[in-house]
């Protein structure tokens, strides 16, 4: 557990920062895949938990939601139009020319009841507010705290590629995103509050604004 921002701490569930939890204030944000519940229990045993809130309801950000629910005893919070998919553990995947049964397969996860809908505007914990940036998944959030301009960005972008781990800026890839042109506006949304450091659900923190700034507008409209 690594902190990032103040009252931030990155938790690293795979190496070179591949899949990425955050414990913000006395909030879990995302927990990884089902294979990683005892690994989060572990890297949070000295910390207090009262609630888990999700970036998105994918099989790598909320696999893990219902046993620390049932482990832990906390409330989730997922975004308005991500809570029948939370409910059900089935995604919908983007466009595949093939291979969309396994696809869906492959994104399955154990559902859970969330316990609070956010929308835009609502508080997470330590200065942070979600943002809607749907595309990725209809209800995604990020979480933003104006303050010292820290985004927790889930997977509108990357920060690595899915191919090679190798870091730097990617939009998210086309089978797991089922609305990219809409992903790409919430992504230069959130580069247009030029953010000082963006935290990731995929690759390491980026503390470089500018380029942030010059990705976004790279991507087509
Ligand atoms: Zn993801």
């Amino acid at each position: 557990m690594q902190m990032v921002a103040r009252d931030v701490y990155q938790l690293p569930l795979t190496p070179r920062s591949g899949v990425n939890a955050y414990l913000v204030g006395d909030v879990l944000v995302d927990s990884g895949y089902p294979l990683h519940t005892k690994r989060l229990l572990r890297q949070t045993a000295s910390r207090t938990i009262h609630a888990h809130a999700l970036t998105h309801a994918h099989a790598d950000h909320a696999g893990s939601s219902r046993r620390l629910k049932e482990t832990l005893g906390i409330p989730i919070w997922v975004g308005a139009n991500d809570a029948d998919v939370l409910r059900s553990g089935r995604a919908e995947p983007g466009a595949v020319p093939f291979g969309r049964a396994a696809l869906k397969s492959y994104m399955k996860f154990p559902g859970v009841e969330p316990d609070r809908e956010l929308r835009e505007g609502d508080e997470l914990a330590a200065g942070f507010i979600a943002l809607e940036t749907p595309g990725h998944s209809p209800g995604h959030l990020a979480y933003w705290r104006d303050e010292d301009r820290t985004l927790i960005c889930g997977d509108v972008f990357f920060n690595m590629s899915i191919a090679t781990t190798a870091v730097g800026l990617h939009t998210p890839p086309g089978f797991f995103t089922p609305n990219p042109a809409q992903n790409r506006d919430s992504a230069r949304r959130l580069a247009a509050l030029e953010p000082q450091v963006v935290l990731f659900g995929h690759g390491p923190p980026l503390r470089n604004p500018a380029m942030l700034a010059d990705f976004a507008s790279s991507l087509p409209s």
